[in-house]
């Protein structure tokens, strides 16, 4: 164990990120390690979510329709509120609006807007390596003109029947889903290729949000992740990087050089990083 003393040269007390920058929000005190600098995607979509939320039981409602899936002899639709129905309208090959199942959620979605349940779907993407993030991240609008409400029907079927074209004998309502009001919503998922959904927000029968959605989603905090700051608590020295770079360049006035995130030294569980400047003191981020 000669010399494990010496490599010590962590810092002697603990630092908080948090108090090397001077704030009081975790939410834009990014992760630091070795390859990686960026704050976690999923809470600043959440924050968004939550902000713009207007119902939550409508959230939920349409939440479920975008999730559910329903099983091999039963069918999904979505009546109109107002249409009135009865069990003989569920026949098979019945011209109501039934969803596929196995689809994923960028299918459901589509499903729903080629049905007319849903229109005017609108979405934003941002990619992980163009900002300081843990994964992508997307927001997405859309329109629900009429309210539906989700039936499913289950179906049964002869009992010679072996997975050749048949037709159901017989069927039943077996679930009413909770009624999916008619508005705006908007659907919040983190990933940069696959997508996972967040939640869904119910913006309201009218909204402004869908036709300035960046700018909306940037005024709440804790969402925006394209600017990182950096600031040493010991020589006070700043530096600045955006867009996902991790080449920070000094604040105008400061007198250090500009650095490589790639080239930073002594990580810790404080999330901040040896000073590249005076040695002695730690460097702790802010992205906003
Ligand atoms: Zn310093």
């Amino acid at each position: 164990m000669v010399g494990t003393a010496t490599l010590n040269i962590r810092p002697t007390q603990s630092i908080n990120a948090r108090d090397v920058v001077g704030v009081s929000n975790d939410l834009c005190c990014p992760r630091v390690e070795q390859f990686f600098i960026g704050v976690e995607s999923e809470p600043t979509v959440r924050a968004v979510l939550d902000d713009m939320e207007t119902d939550s039981a409508a959230s939920a409602a349409i939440r479920e329709v975008l999730d559910c899936f329903p099983g091999r002899d039963s069918s999904l639709y979505l009546v109109d509120m107002l249409r009135k129905i009865s069990l003989d309208d569920f026949s098979p090959g019945n011209d109501l609006s039934a969803l596929e199942r196995y689809s994923d959620r960028g299918s459901r979605l589509y499903e729903l807007e080629k049905y007319g349940i849903v229109t005017d779907v609108d979405g934003w993407h941002e990619d992980s390596s163009g900002a300081y993030l843990s994964d992508g991240r997307g927001l997405t609008t859309f329109y629900v003109p009429r309210t539906v409400i989700p039936v499913e029907v289950l179906y049964h079927f002869p009992e010679y029947w072996s997975g050749r074209s048949c037709s159901a004998s017989h069927w039943e309502i077996t679930d009413t889903l909770a009624r999916v009001p008619a508005g705006w919503y908007l659907l919040g998922e983190t990933g940069d290729h696959r997508m996972s959904t967040v939640g869904v927000a119910y913006l309201g029968l009218s909204s402004d949000v869908p036709s300035d959605l960046v700018c909306y989603a940037a005024e709440v905090e804790g969402f925006m992740a394209s600017r990182c700051d950096a600031r040493c608590n010991s020589c006070e020295s700043r530096w600045f990087a955006e867009s996902g770079s991790w080449k920070f360049e000094p604040e105008y006035g400061c007198a250090a050089d500009p650095w490589m995130f790639d080239d930073a030294e002594d990580f810790d569980v404080d999330d901040c990083v040896k000073c590249p400047y005076c040695i002695v003191g730690r460097v702790g981020f802010l992205v906003y």
